[in-house]
């Protein structure tokens, strides 16, 4: 594997069909499996490694985010890319951009509604690393819902020729949603954490069992995390997966996103509902069976 640090280097690294999976580090399972599904449909693996300014709110957590570059460059070469792209912030911005990416509508509701300018920095990121690596596939966690539609959508509207993959979510081994910001939390926190997943299970299990009201869906999730002590629900939203926008009844392709504060953390989790032959089918993701690479130093 190569770490290189401009895009001149990497685009002249990547031949035939190039795979992208752009990635903020502090890696686990859930970066590794888009490693994974690019490294099987891709001739050039490409990682990239950025924590993007533009994408932080003044009072989140840019400083605090976890860093560690060694542990993630050996675990990235583990998996078997090609190029790890990690750019220093003066090749990403030389300078401050006059030019910034915004998605209308879809960006709206949920987390564009709480992080207000966090899917613009998302969106001109992403384009950036779309503009120069030019990628001919392009990987995203469906752990990021409404992230996923804001980059399929920015895609299309400008004819970007990449294909974008969006991939299950991978969950802790009692179900909580992998996420690098799980680091931040403590033991009473993690078991507050925990009520996410309850209610997302739950929602799964109500569309099998015939459930459609979008509302009662968003009950089903809300109750777990409701109960729960030591943790605050942000929302619980049934929505279309084309468009982010809240739906009043399972008649299309949907999430049900769940956004929750512990602490000082915001946790996000959905289960996405597709329709297939057999009727709608929740995507509750893959569960790793012990503890996370998340937990390990380099
Ligand atoms: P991040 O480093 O958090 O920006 O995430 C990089 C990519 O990994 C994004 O496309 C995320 O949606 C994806 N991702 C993060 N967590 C998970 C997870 N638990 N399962 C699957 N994909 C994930």
């Amino acid at each position: 594997m190569r770490t290189v640090r401009t895009f001149a280097e990497a685009r002249a690294l990547g031949s035939g069909c190039v795979g992208l999976v752009p990635t903020m580090g502090y890696l686990h399972e859930g970066h590794i499996s888009l490693v994974d599904a690019a490294r099987r449909e891709s001739d050039t693996v490409t990682v990239s490694l950025f924590v993007n300014p533009l994408q932080f709110g003044p009072t989140e957590d840019l400083g605090s985010y976890p860093r560690n570059f060694e542990r993630d460059a050996e675990m990235v070469a583990a998996a078997g890319a090609d190029i790890l792209f990690a750019p220093q912030l003066a090749e990403m911005y030389p300078r401050d951009p006059l030019t910034t990416v915004t998605v209308a509508h879809v960006t709206e509701g949920m987390e564009g509604g709480i992080r207000p300018g966090h899917f613009d920095g998302v969106a001109t990121v992403v384009t950036k690393l779309f503009a120069g690596l030019a990628p001919d596939r392009s990987y995203f966690g469906r752990k990021d819902a409404q992230q996923l539609v804001t980059v399929r959508r920015m895609s299309a509207d400008l004819s970007f020729p990449t294909v974008i993959v969006g991939a299950p979510i991978v969950r802790e081994s009692d179900g909580l949603a992998l996420s690098s910001r799980n680091t931040y939390l403590d033991a009473a926190e993690r078991i507050a954490a925990g009520s996410i997943n309850r209610g997302i299970a739950a929602v799964a299990d109500a569309v099998l069992a015939g459930e459609r009201s979008g509302r009662q869906l968003e009950r089903i999730a809300a109750a777990p995390v409701n109960e729960e002590p030591g943790i605050e629900l942000d929302y619980a939203t049934l929505a279309n997966q084309d468009t982010a926008s809240s739906l009043t009844d399972l008649d299309r392709p949907a999430f049900l996103a769940i956004a929750a504060r512990v602490g000082r953390t915001r946790l996000l989790d959905n289960v996405h509902i597709d329709r297939t032959d057999a009727g709608w089918v929740p995507d509750v993701g893959i569960r790793l069976e012990g503890p996370s690479i998340l937990y390990r130093e380099a």
